[in-house]
């Protein structure tokens, strides 16, 4: 089969062929017809983050936001059948038995593995997973507008869920791409009036015909002081990795604010004490989310209260796309297609 591999942190994935997956009992294989192209992607082949670059798998098949349908399945498989439309998380498998997935907090689980770092994932014709930890596509989705729900979707609807309630609230979100253009949604069908705040005019307009009630252009506006009037905001959700984003952010909340965060810079992001104190200001940080978070999105997604804008192309162009997630060229998600 055809796959993107990445042989070397830094260098361009190398489109070869290699061994189509075997499934063990426990799994099926999947051919992939969607797969998200995510920023963690190109933090991964870039060895952005020096604590996750000692777990990747090389050579690696990237791909953490999957659709496709089963076309094999191990002898113990049960519940899926060959021609179902499914979907694999970030979360490729979770113990069942550690302290944090009996709290239904299997993102934390310390033995998870990783689909597309600590296993092959979707930049190719085929993956194997296991069968109890992917989910199948409610039939009103194509596998293209369910793929990026898989990370995208469910990592927004994760920190949203944990900030608490949102009626009434106000929630700005820094930088409106994949995952942004996402949150806003969901923000909205939480009840919070939200503000949108990116450096590109073109994704603001996007944002105020999603919903956005405001929207500031942090390259030529004061957004602190923008925010600030009224007294700041409730909650910041940050989808931008750079850490000028999580700067503004932070002195944007109102006392009792949240920082939500999501967005990963490979810089460390500092804050002074005194403030955070001040305002007794919570930093909430979200690791993708659980199978039953996952089933939520689907089921808002399905319920038609969820949209992602989405650009194809076919995986023979992953560098160029990586390029363009570097240079933050991208509204909305680009998902990559095989064939
Ligand atoms: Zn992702
Ligand atoms: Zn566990």
């Amino acid at each position: 089969m055809k796959a993107a591999l990445l042989r070397q942190f830094r260098e361009p994935l190398l489109l070869e062929d290699v061994d189509r997956p075997i499934p063990t009992s426990d799994e099926i294989v999947i051919q992939v017809e969607a797969c998200g192209a995510c920023h963690s992607d190109v933090h991964v082949a870039d060895g952005d983050w020096a604590q996750l670059a000692p777990i990747v798998k090389r050579p690696l098949i990237l791909g953490h936001e999957i659709a496709g349908r089963v076309v094999e399945r191990g002898s113990g498989v049960r519940d899926l059948g060959v021609g179902d439309l499914v979907g694999v998380p970030w979360i490729h498998w979770s113990c069942g038995q550690c302290e944090f997935c009996r709290a239904n907090d299997e993102n934390l689980c310390p033995s998870q593995k990783i689909t597309g770092v600590t296993v092959d994932g979707g930049y190719a014709e085929f993956v194997k997973a296991p069968a109890s930890h992917v989910l199948k596509i409610p039939s009103s989705l194509s596998s293209i507008e369910a793929a990026p729900l898989f990370c995208a979707g469910l990592t927004c609807y994760r920190a949203l869920k944990k900030a608490g309630p949102l009626l009434g609230r106000r929630l700005a979100v820094f930088g409106i791409g994949g995952l942004g253009h996402l949150a806003i949604q969901l923000g909205r069908h939480f009840g919070a009036e939200v503000v949108a705040v990116d450096v590109s005019d073109a994704k603001l307009e996007f944002a105020a015909a999603l919903g956005a009630t405001q929207v500031l252009n942090a390259a030529s506006s004061d957004v602190v002081k923008q925010l600030r009037r009224g007294g700041g905001v409730h909650l910041c959700l940050v989808s931008s990795g750079t850490k000028a984003a999580y700067d503004t952010a932070f002195y944007s909340l109102r006392p009792k604010g949240t920082l939500l965060v999501v967005g990963l810079p490979a810089e460390n992001i500092c804050f002074p004490p005194i403030l955070m104190a001040a305002g007794e200001i919570r930093i909430e940080a979200s690791a993708v989310g659980t199978r039953e978070d996952l089933k939520q999105v689907l089921a808002l997604a399905d319920a038609g209260k969820l949209h992602c804008q989405i650009e194809c192309r076919p995986l023979s162009q992953v560098n160029q796309v990586f390029d363009d997630l570097r240079l933050g060229r991208a509204t909305g998600r680009i998902v990559l297609t095989p064939q």
